[in-house]
């Protein structure tokens, strides 16, 4: 074995917060590494996550505003997972002038297409009601595709200005990752025009003499999931930039929202009810298809008819079919033991059409529709409310967070009326709310995660929480733990020792 690494130093580095910061939304980190010893260019950026700001009218002016750095100069965009809070803007990004390269997990890229085509679509029929430019086009999103390589977790990969990146498992979506960022002489490329390797200079995340890691966790899983890995350990880690979204609070438990899951669907067969559910398409529909579909083999639910009405769900559910090399040992051990699909619900019907999805609604009961959006902004599930919402037979179940502003949410509260397509729609159905399906880690869980780099940590960066989720967070890493955290403000750039 060669000696030569064990005297690499690591450059200055810098970490500049340009959205996600005091937000749950609208991730985007500057990460730049001065290259100037070692090569002609002066510094090497990376950009980590390129998100939509999301949830009010603030959000959307802020997203068409001009990005606080030169597109043209980022070398590279590493994506943590596919929701739109963290690639919601990659396309405006290529717009504006980004001809760098883009890393994710291959999952990431698969859902990253279906999610950014159903997103230019929706922008495009926006920006021609309402006579104003989209955020994007079509262009952008087949330019940033054109950009994006993958690299599978576990990948030791020099990506250019003396880093290696590793994708970690963050366990939050299929393909989320957590990018482990090894920074040193020793990963150095030789001067001159740079090409992407795989399986580089740094054969393990082992951690080697003068190196700096750092670490963007994108989302944090709620390991155990129902069938995702884990999320993975971040052992070693000098610097940590994490999300907080439950960083003040916890989760009710998760054999509770099973129970109050399995009480609502055996009660509208019981009593011959429909069943709306509002979901969010990435995720948390394949969250309740794995769960009912592990209840109802059990013999704990009855089986009952159950509609998905999203075409977006169904090809996001596709994809999650074919990565099950990403799923953990329970829904392994459930392909093992004959289960070809793990989110067949026995009696699931796919809805392809409007027409479709018309005459689902006098199907007879009992039935369950699902369909997105997941807090009744737009999709299908508009016209079901519509039609459901006055019928005192009729059960709405909300499994997700519901914005302030939004239908889902004024549904959550309890409102007697609400106005649908300039409609008013009297509220006669039984509104129910499971507040256990999170894919986020809760606060005690996030402190646990932080826990396991705590001897190396020299600072963590609170981010992607509203204000009080990171102070808390901040607050109980800090005294738990003994570990510097702080809460970055939009716009503040810290520099790493
Ligand atoms: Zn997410």
């Amino acid at each position: 074995m060669s000696s030569i690494h064990t005297s690499s130093v690591s450059p200055h580095m810098s970490i500049t917060f340009c959205g996600g910061t005091g937000s749950v939304t609208g991730a985007n980190f500057l990460f730049e590494i001065d290259t100037s010893a070692y090569s002609k260019n002066k510094s090497f950026k990376i950009l980590v996550d390129c998100g939509l700001e999301q949830g009010s009218e603030a959000a959307e002016k802020f997203n068409q505003q001009p990005f606080s750095y030169i597109p043209a100069s980022i070398d590279v965009l590493l994506v943590t997972h596919a929701h739109a809070d963290h690639i919601g803007r990659i396309p405006k990004l290529v717009k504006d002038g980004f001809r760098g390269r883009i890393y994710s997990t291959p999952a990431t890229r698969d859902l990253a297409e279906v999610m950014l085509a159903d997103a230019v679509h929706l922008l495009t029929e926006e920006s021609g009601h309402l006579h104003k430019p989209a955020l994007y086009e079509e262009t952008d999103v087949q330019t940033a595709f054109s950009l994006w390589h993958t690299i599978p977790y576990y990948t030791p990969t020099d990506i250019g200005g003396c880093v290696s990146m590793i994708a970690k498992d963050s366990g939050h979506i299929l393909g989320a990752a957590m990018y482990e960022l090894h920074v040193g002489t020793n990963v150095c490329p030789t001067l001159g025009a740079f090409t992407p390797k795989t399986g580089g200079t740094v054969p393990t995340a082992q951690k080697k003499y003068g190196e700096t890691v750092i670490v963007f966790t994108g989302d944090l899983g709620n390991s155990p999931a129902l069938f995702l890995r884990d999320t993975d350990s971040i052992a070693g880690a000098d610097y940590l930039v994490m999300e907080s979204v439950y960083g003040d609070r916890n989760h009710e438990s998760k054999e509770k929202r099973r129970a109050e899951l399995a009480a609502v669907i055996t009660d509208t067969a019981r009593r011959n009810r429909t069943l709306i559910i509002p979901a969010f398409s990435l995720e948390r529909t394949q969250d309740i298809l794995f769960e009912m579909n592990e209840l109802e083999r059990a013999g704990k639910i009855p089986s009952i008819p159950i509609y998905i009405d999203s075409p977006l769900a169904q090809k996001v559910t596709d994809i999650y079919r074919r990565y099950s090399d990403s799923y953990n040992d329970r829904a392994k051990k459930l392909l093992a033991a004959g289960d070809k699909d793990i989110f067949a619900v026995p009696k699931l019907t796919r809805i392809e059409n409007n027409r479709e999805s018309e005459r689902v609604d006098s199907f007879p009961n009992p039935k369950i529709i699902m369909a997105g959006s997941g807090m009744s902004v737009g999709g299908r599930i508009i016209r079901h409310e519509q039609h459901f919402l006055p019928d005192r037979n009729t059960t709405l179940l909300l499994v997700g967070y519901q914005a302030l502003g939004t239908l889902g949410r004024a549904l959550e509260e309890g409102v007697p009326e609400v106005t649908i397509a300039g409609e008013r729609v009297p509220v006669r159905a039984e509104i129910k709310t499971i507040l256990g399906y999170s894919s986020h880690k809760d606060s005690d869980h996030l402190v646990e995660f932080v826990s396991g780099a705590a001897s190396t940590l020299k600072k963590v960066f609170v981010a992607m929480g509203e204000p009080k989720s990171e102070l808390f967070l901040a607050q109980r890493i800090h005294d738990y733990l003994g570990v510097n955290a702080v809460v970055p403000k939009l716009g503040d750039t810290s520099t790493l020792s």
